[in-house]
């Protein structure tokens, strides 16, 4: 059994309100034995020195597409599922690099299940990179953000699509998505900025439909994430009980106490907006995108800055995918600048966003927990854009990339 010590300058726990440290993490396998002022130096234990860096849990990304390639969809469609499934190992592995130790997939656009196959390989060993949670495809109204058909033209006429209009269509969707190994359920229940036919602010659900969605997940015991915009989307989404709201672009105060009652997490994608943003100013904004982002993007920042000032839960996500994974760790920038407070920033991407995935083992550094370990220099709560700095990543108790450390892997 391999054994670590990484000797810490600082320590974000995931938890803590503040920074501790300097400490010690005594690793043994893939878990933390112990982490304390010494921990001691037993025969056959690596040391590692970090005394000069902030080291937090692994980051965890809960939204990310990496069988989606955004500028390239139309040469998609000649993919089969197994080059999409390849590639998204390789853009994992570069997310890996960044610090990101587990990442949520939300969707592919295949009407086979590459995803499924990615996370099989990478959680069994097979093949090196982050641990994968998957909803293989997004399910939708036609007509929805998730009704693809027009704009992506389908391989061996096969559906690309996971599209149904009434419950019971929807119940077998699910269930579909329920036995090819699914982890999650996605829906859309309004409209979106990249997709054309359809509008964020309106709804494309009716109830008894995404009630049909989510009380069938329920039953098969699958959490639900949703992807919403419109005020009222937001609030139908909690009612039905989903458990993350994805964009919640346009979400209101009423919504955002709604989330607080029911537990839902946000997951605001913010460095998206950010990224919309620029490309609109630049003119590269794809022109079924303008007229909706333009109509939008002062009221999604405001969304943001009422969730900022709000106590919901805010965990990490970002939509790489949609936008290039190297952007990826700027979302804890984009938070900070929306109003979050560094520490809750670090949270979103560390404890919170385990307990959105239901992993008590993952997001903390404490006894018992799982070794998913990264480490920057600086001070992330002084200056935010330390984590787009991180150079050393461990998980599961192995070291995919260390400063002065040339004994690697890749
Ligand atoms: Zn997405």
């Amino acid at each position: 059994m391999s054994m670590f010590v990484l000797i810490c300058g600082k320590v974000f726990d995931g938890l803590s309100d503040a920074l501790s440290g300097p400490a010690e993490i005594l690793i043994e396998g893939n878990r933390i034995k112990r982490i304390e002022r010494s921990a001691g130096r037993p025969p056959g234990a690596q040391v590692i020195d970090l005394s000069d860096r902030t080291v937090c849990p692994g980051f965890i990304d809960t939204h990310v597409h990496l069988t989606m390639d955004a500028s390239n969809l139309a040469l998609q469609t000649l993919q089969s599922s197994a080059a999409k499934a390849l590639a998204g190992l390789s853009l994992a592995r570069e997310y890996m690099s960044y610090g990101f130790t587990t990442l949520r997939d939300l969707g592919s656009v295949d009407p086979e299940f590459p995803t499924i196959d990615l996370r099989n390989a990478l959680n069994s060993g097979l093949v090196e990179g982050p641990r994968l949670f998957v909803a293989a495809h997004i399910i939708s109204a036609s007509a929805g953000h998730g009704d693809l058909r027009g704009f992506y033209a389908s391989r061996w006429n096969l559906p690309v699509s996971a599209i149904a209009d009434d419950p019971g269509s929807i119940r077998a969707l699910v269930r579909r998505e329920h036995t090819f190994g699914s982890d999650w359920i996605k829906t859309t229940n309004t409209g979106g900025y990249f997709s054309p036919g359809d509008d964020p602010a309106q709804v494309t659900w009716f109830d008894d439909e995404m009630e049909a969605l989510t009380s069938t997940a329920r039953q098969l015991r699958m959490p639900v994430a949703v992807h919403t915009g419109a005020a009222e989307g937001c609030k139908q989404a909690i009612r039905c009980g989903a458990r993350s709201l994805e964009h919640a672009y346009l979400i209101d105060a009423e919504g955002i106490e709604m989330a607080e009652r029911a537990g839902a997490y946000i997951v605001p994608t913010m460095q998206m907006t950010q990224e919309d943003l620029h490309q609109m100013q630049a003119g590269t904004l794809p022109c079924q995108a303008v007229w909706k982002f333009r109509r939008d993007n002062e009221s999604i920042l405001a969304s943001q800055r009422l969730l900022a000032g709000s106590r919901v839960k805010v965990a990490y996500g970002t939509d790489c995918g949609m936008f290039p994974f190297s952007h990826g760790i700027l979302e804890f920038q984009a938070m900070v600048k929306a109003g979050l407070s560094p520490i809750r920033a670090l949270k979103a991407g560390t404890s919170v966003a385990a307990e959105l995935l239901g992993r008590s083992d993952l997001g903390v550094l404490a006894t018992d927990k799982l070794a998913d370990i990264v480490a920057m220099p600086g001070d992330p709560l002084t200056d935010i854009a330390a984590t787009a700095k991180v150079d050393f990543v461990m998980k599961d108790g192995v070291i995919y990339r260390a400063p002065h450390y040339d004994a690697l892997r890749n």
